[in-house]
């Protein structure tokens, strides 16, 4: 349902839960976020609302880079643990998601059958173990997740970030916005502007089809079928 995430010279934390505060608007039953700090993975989710899991995250140390989520369930009952972020086996990646992931069930069946242990019950958390067995081969974490996705078919907004390559985030978007917030030294990735207006007004939309490399110094955008794209970022009203 809502997106947001953040990498930069800041702290991720308050980032990623004011943002989702400002996404609480759209609705949802669950909420959560992951950071990456000494390459080390930390997820914290709850059903419920966002000021649940800003309880149990508490007075958490600052993190460079983190993902967030509110989910509104469609595949999966409303637990803790089919919230997002989901993770890999290893712990070594987290993704969030919007959208219906149509071929879940045949994904879901074909990683059952691989012998990768499927905790949740959503669609999403097919993605992340598509992911993470691309890693293995892939060049860097966008063609990973690139790969992954020629296998997807439904709708998605998402952003990965991964342990071992913790000053990126890779996004993508097919039918559900993902938008990024260029400031300096830092960048902001939602899929609504109004969790990132407070933090800057200039913003790139993704098209459909779309991905990017997110770091702190800037971005990159490529199309599922890996041509670069050129986007200058537009600038948005404050009050939008
Ligand atoms: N289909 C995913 C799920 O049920 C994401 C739903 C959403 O957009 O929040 O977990």
């Amino acid at each position: 349902c809502g997106i947001v995430a953040y990498v930069g010279s800041g702290n991720a934390l308050p980032v990623l839960l004011e943002g989702l505060h400002r996404l609480e608007y759209r609705g949802y039953d669950s909420a959560g976020i992951a950071v990456v700090r000494r390459g080390r993975m930390k997820v914290t989710k709850a059903a419920g609302r966002v000021a649940d899991l800003r309880e149990r995250v508490g007075d958490a140390a600052p993190a460079p880079v983190g993902i967030g989520h509110t989910r509104w369930a469609t595949h999966g009952e409303v637990t803790d643990v089919n919230a997002h972020p989901h993770t890999d086996t290893d712990g070594r990646i987290a993704l969030v998601h919007n959208g219906i992931i149509e071929n879940a069930e045949q994904l879901r069946a074909q990683l059952a059958a691989d012998g990768v242990p499927l905790t949740s019950e959503t669609d999403t958390e097919a993605i992340v173990h598509l992911v993470a067995a691309e890693l293995a081969e892939a060049g860097s974490l966008e063609d990973a997740v690139r790969a992954a996705l020629r296998r997807v078919e439904g709708t998605y907004g998402i952003v990965v970030v991964d342990t071992k390559r913790p000053d990126e985030l890779v996004v993508a978007r097919n039918g559900s916005p993902i938008v990024l917030g260029v400031a300096d030294g830092q960048m902001y990735v939602a899929s609504d502007v109004a969790a990132l207006v407070q933090h800057t007004q200039r913003v790139v939309y993704l098209d459909d089809g779309e991905l990017a490399t997110v770091r702190a110094g800037g971005y990159t955008t490529s199309t599922l079928e890996a041509r670069r794209t050129e986007k200058a970022p537009t600038t948005v009203d404050a009050a939008a």
